[in-house]
Parts: structure tokens; sequence; C-alpha cells
């Protein structure tokens, strides 16, 4: 127990950070190529802003939030999803009375959801999430679906179908809900527990649950898209032209409608094809409500969450390498009580940037080049009894095996030219 991390949880490894790490800076980049910046919220937000924002008819709050009462006796929720901690910090701060639209991004959220762990499914993952909030236009839905994909594109996802649909307003919406839920009336009794419970309150989620049976029964529900007024139509249909302008494939598919209550309009979800099953990699969609839900004058807005862990998997299981950085440039050996110049050899290699590092464990010279050549160090520089008097030091190409003697305190640049 004692040594055993909670179920459904996983740790990130000092020889595997590298790979979030590239990550991260690959999902930096594209984000701050559109105008985003970080934004940074808390880990956990008053339990309110979630029944709030993310409706307390979806499964996250009738199921998953890890909720408790603090010491304070205040009901505090750690974080299930990005948007509305995000939201709520723009209310705060104002943000929204700065030139619009404000653009931001968080990266590595940790996100937590009580479920059933199993392949891709986490109680502690993390996020790499967009948000615009003050426009309207279908041009930054586009913007945020065709950033996600040419990220992952690029990263080497590949099978990547990219799914949009729009779920209306709250004009069209509910002449929708009335025409599904006659659809549904005479298959209640054919739904799971929770579609039926769905029925009544939401009927747009019975569409998007995951029970076979339910999938059954729905498959031929009226398509909300035959429903939307003028306005949610034509937002529609002007996505659509930006990503047909924008070249990238794309597909309608009125079963997308998203676990969360807030949206509107555009949803999204990025799925590809693995050997055990469809996987859903990012999704998002317009929330032009969810702002004056919380308490603000009415702002639209968009966005989209991405599973880390999940891109990783899809990296993992199609083989593709993510480039590890090398250790140690170089590695300083000594022999016998020579501690001192290697020390201070060292600390100058380091000062002049280079990756460096010397024995800690009082190791034997020839054990110290083999824990070089177990760490990868490209070069080590060996200070044995005739280096320290003339103050030189022998440097050693692993690979090449060339060998050079310099000055130590010249050391850095040759280092640097053996490096290539
Ligand atoms: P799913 O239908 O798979 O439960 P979701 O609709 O609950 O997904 P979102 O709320 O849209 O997921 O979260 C955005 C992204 O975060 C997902 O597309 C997925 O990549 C990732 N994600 C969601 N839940 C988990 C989880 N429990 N473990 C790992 N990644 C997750
Ligand atoms: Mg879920």
């Amino acid at each position: 127990m004692l040594t055993q991390a909670p179920r459904g949880t996983r740790d990130v490894l000092p020889a595997d950070s590298y790979r979030w790490q590239y990550l991260e800076s690959k999902m930096r980049k594209a984000a701050s190529e559109a105008g985003y910046r970080e934004m940074r919220t808390p880990v956990f937000e008053h339990t309110e802003l979630f029944l709030r924002g993310v409706g307390d008819t979806t499964d996250i709050v009738q199921k998953e939030m890890y909720t408790f009462k603090d010491k304070g006796d205040r009901s505090i929720t750690l974080k299930p999803e990005g948007t509305a901690g995000a939201v709520r910090a723009l209310l705060e701060h104002n943000l929204y009375a700065d030139a619009l639209p404000c653009k931001c991004y968080y990266l590595n959220a940790p996100i937590f959801r009580y479920e059933a762990p199993q392949s891709g499914r986490l109680r502690e993952h993390h996020q790499f999430g967009m948000e615009c909030f003050g426009a309207k236009d279908a041009t930054v839905d586009a913007e945020l679906i065709l950033l996600a994909y040419r990220l992952l594109s690029e990263l080497g996802v590949g099978n990547l179908s990219v799914n949009i649909n729009s779920i209306g307003c709250p004009n069209c919406r509910p002449a929708y809900h009335a025409k599904l839920k006659q659809y549904l009336a005479g298959k209640v009794d054919s739904l799971c527990a929770d579609c039926r419970n769905r029925f009544e309150r939401n009927p747009l989620r019975v569409l998007d649950c995951k029970v076979p049976t339910c999938q059954e029964q729905v498959r031929d529900a009226p398509s909300i898209l035959d429903c939307l007024c003028d306005e949610c139509r034509a937002h529609f249909e002007k996505l659509q032209q930006c990503l047909t302008l924008a070249g990238i494939p794309y597909r309608i598919n009125s079963r997308i409608v998203r676990g969360l209550d807030y949206y509107t309009k555009t949803v999204f979800e990025l799925i590809t094809a693995t050997p055990q099953g469809n996987l859903t990699v990012c999704g998002g969609g317009r929330y032009d409500n969810l702002v004056e839900e919380l308490g603000g004058d009415p702002l639209p807005a968009v966005g989209f969450g991405m599973g880390i862990e999940r891109v990783l998997m899809l990296l993992d299981g199609e083989g593709i390498a993510i480039p590890e950085p090398r250790l140690y440039d170089v590695f300083v050996t000594y022999m016998g009580d020579n501690w001192q110049p290697a020390f201070a050899l060292t600390q100058r290699l380091r000062a002049a940037g280079l990756r460096a590092d010397m024995d800690h464990c009082g190791r034997s010279l020839k054990a110290q080049f083999k824990y070089a050549n177990k760490t990868g160090a490209a070069l080590t520089a060996t200070i044995g009894d005739e280096e320290a008097a003339s103050g030189t030091v022998k440097l050693k190409n692993m690979e090449t095996r060339e060998e050079k003697t310099v000055p130590a305190d010249g050391a850095a640049e040759t280092v640097r030219a053996m490096l290539g």
C-alpha cells in the first residue's frame, strides 16, 4: 500500500520525462503560433463551479468527481476538466475587458475523474487544452480543429478522423429534444439505466452512450442537423468551408454530442483507430453560454481538451520514437584523490553550458568509465596524477576513441569541438 500509487494514477519517471517534454514543446509552439498564451489555474476549485459549469446531468458530475470537504467545511473538487476553471479565472480577473479575443491554453493540467481504470482511462490524467473567449466566428472553431489536427499529425498520430457536428443552441435544440424524445419513447425499456435517466433529463446524451445496446437503439435516430436554426446552420456551414479551404479531411458525425452540458453549436472529436478500437484523443466545442451561466456577461467561447497520456499511448502504439536527449556531454573521471580538480572542472563545464557530471560514489576509475558508458556520455574527461600536476585533462570521445589532452581551464571549448 505504502509503495503503491493509487489505482488509475501513473508516475512519470526520470527516464521517461523527456517524452512529456517533447510533447510539451510541440504543444507550446503550436499554441503560440496562433496567439494563445498559457494560463494556469488551481488543481482544485469550489465544487459549485463544476456543478454549474459542467452540468449536473453529466457523467462527470454524477459519477466521476473527486469531491471532499476541506478543514473549513468547504466543498472542494479536484479539476475534472479544464474549461470551468479557465472561465472562472477569466471572470475573476476581468480578462473579458481586455482586447478580445482572449486566447489561452493550458498544458499538463492534471484532470481527476473517478473512472474504472483501463487502457487509456486513468483517474488522474493530463490535458493540453485551448480556449478562445470573445470570438463568435466559426473561423475560430476551425482554427482550433486545424491546430489539433496538425499537431497530432506532425507528432505522427496516424489514422486521424476529424468528426464534427453541431448541437444547435437554446433556440433550436428544444425542438430537437422533443423529436428525439418522441423517437426514443418506445425504446426506453431497452436503454441502459443511465440512458433511462438521460432520456428524462438530457436526451441528447443518449446519442453518445458507449453501451452497445444503446448505440443500437439510436442508430436511426433523427439528426439534429435537420433541426438547426438559420444562425446555427450558417455557423456550421462556415466551419465546413474553413476546413475545406484548409484541405483537411473531416466527417460530419451527428452522434458526436460530447459529455459536457455546456456546448452550443460546434462540437468535435479527433478519433483514431487503434487495434483495441477507436480512441478519442481530442474533444471540444463551442460554449457560447457558459460565461453567462457562471455569472458573467454573455461571451462566446470555444475550446478543446487533448489527453496527453492518450497521445503518448498512440505514439507508442505506432512505434514512433521520440528523440531522447543525451544525459551527459561529458563525464569527468578521476584517479585516486584528485577529486578537487575533478569537481572544479565539472562546475566549469556546466558553467559553459555543457551537460557534465563526475563520480559521487567513490568508484574506481574503471567503474567510473563503465558508468560513463552506461549513461551514454559522449566524452570522458580524465584527471590522473599527471593531469592534476600539470593542470590538464585528457578528453576522450567514447564513440570515435579520439583523445586530446588540453589545459583544464580551456577544456569546455575543446569538448564542444569534439562533440561536433
Ligand atoms: P471519453 O468519452 O473517452 O470518456 P470524454 O468525453 O470524457 O472522453 P473529454 O472530457 O472530452 O473526454 O476529455 C478530453 C480528452 O481527455 C479526451 O479526448 C481524452 O483524450 C482525454 N481523457 C478523458 N478522460 C480520460 C481519462 N480518464 N484518462 C485519460 N485520458 C482521458
Ligand atoms: Mg469520459
